[in-house]
């Protein structure tokens, strides 16, 4: 039954993704299941998307709810979704206003355009510049791909979005050297997710938000998958105290729904006309209501304090493999958004894993990502580190 449907699939869908042979059927808890029944521990989430585990009855109600209620209006008017989710995050976040898009690369795209329309404000020109980071990752589209530290992504789609300089992350110097009288924004990842499960230093951002203080540019935080509880906190810059202007958000924001966001202080939100941004889809009943559930359930299952016990056994036992294995180099993450790094390609183990059932991912080629639904419990991270464990020793012999 696979082979016919992956078959089909690679017939009539782009080849954007070199997809595992695996078709994907019901979720249930921490578990996925295959058309064929066959299950599997899932440390992946959808990249760090379904942070409640699959088939949580009070989200699954509250979207039918919706469903049956009213699933779209438009931005042309108001729903109270929309508003009750936009309260929730607003709090989360400690920032003043919130723009609801349908996936984090355009989060990124609405933070850029913000920064951009806020400089164009204050000093009357659009000749403008924004700093990111190496390695790091914001997106596929022409803007989020222009500020994506990785030439390899970017090569063939030149010319982008211009006006983009590259420093080096965690090294203050290498973003003074790049600042200008042009410079609007400094984009990065608090802890960067595609490039490799780098955390940034707390004297980094500092320094960062002190430079930004002097210069008024705009500091803009991509948590759009560090965030949402993924490091134990609810946005993970929370645990530095060290506060950007523009968040952006996506990925666990609606557990499974398309939803993005990207909020800021009122100084630079309110540098936004009506015209200068908009969306369909963005923000409509359905995802919202997925929203405001997934914050409630945050708050009722009391899924911050979990993360930070459970992580510190993740933590425990994949420091043990580290000492046990010389093909790995070390452990580098925070809370459930953990990475092993090898010193080689990672893509045996992988597959190896998944042949006997758990899901796992890579960031970069030599890298394993750890980024499972933030209900697993030790029980789970016993099961995850022994099915690993064997698939490394049987890929090593
Ligand atoms: C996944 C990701 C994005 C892009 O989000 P999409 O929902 O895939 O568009 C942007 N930034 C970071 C840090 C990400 O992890």
């Amino acid at each position: 039954m696979n082979l016919e449907i992956i078959e089909e699939a690679e017939h009539n869908i782009m080849h954007t993704y070199n997809r595992f042979p695996v078709v994907l059927d019901k979720g249930e808890g921490v578990y996925l299941y295959d058309i064929n029944g066959k299950k599997y521990l899932d440390f992946a989430a959808g990249i760090a998307v379904f942070a409640l585990g699959y088939g949580n009855k009070e989200y699954n109600d509250a979207l039918k709810e919706q469903i049956e209620k009213l699933i779209h209006t438009s931005n042309l008017y108001y729903n109270l979704p929309m508003v009750e989710a936009s309260s929730k995050l607003k709090k989360a976040s400690f920032m003043d206003r919130v723009f609801f898009t349908n996936s984090g690369t355009e989060a990124i795209e609405g933070a850029i355009k913000l920064a951009r329309k806020y400089f164009y404000k204050k000093h009357n020109t659009n000749d403008s510049e924004i700093i990111a980071m190496v390695h790091s990752f914001h997106g596929r589209s022409m803007g989020a791909l222009s500020v994506t530290g990785n030439m390899k992504y970017q090569e063939a789609f030149r010319p982008l979005i211009g006006g983009v300089e590259f420093a080096d992350f965690n090294d203050i110097e290498s973003v003074k050297s790049k600042i200008t009288e042009k410079t609007a924004a400094i984009l990065l990842e608090p802890v960067q997710g595609e490039g490799g499960i780098y955390p940034a230093t707390k004297e980094f951002l500092l320094e960062l938000r002190k430079l930004c203080d002097e210069k008024d540019i705009v500091l803009i935080y991509d948590e759009i998958q560090c965030g949402m509880g993924r490091t134990g906190e609810m946005f993970s810059y929370r645990s530095t105290g060290i506060k950007p202007d523009i968040i952006t958000t996506a990925k666990a924001l609606g557990c499974g729904v398309p939803v993005g966001a990207f909020a800021a202080i009122e100084k630079v939100a309110s540098a936004f006309e009506p015209g200068d941004h908009g969306s369909t889809y963005g923000g409509n009943p359905l995802v919202c209501a997925a929203v405001s559930k997934v914050f409630d359930l945050f708050e009722s299952m009391n899924l911050l304090e979990h993360v930070k016990e459970v992580s510190a056994y993740l933590e425990q036992r994949l420091d043990e493999l580290v000492n046990k294995y010389s093909v790995i180099e070390l452990r580098r993450g925070v809370g459930l958004m953990q990475g092993l790094v090898f010193t080689k390609p990672v893509g045996e183990y992988i597959n190896k894993a998944l042949e006997k059932g758990l899901i796992i991912i890579s960031a970069g080629t030599n890298i394993i990502r750890l980024v499972p639904p933030l209900v697993i419990t030790r029980e789970n991270v016993d099961e995850m580190i022994q099915i690993l464990e064997s698939s490394i020793s049987e890929t090593e012999g």
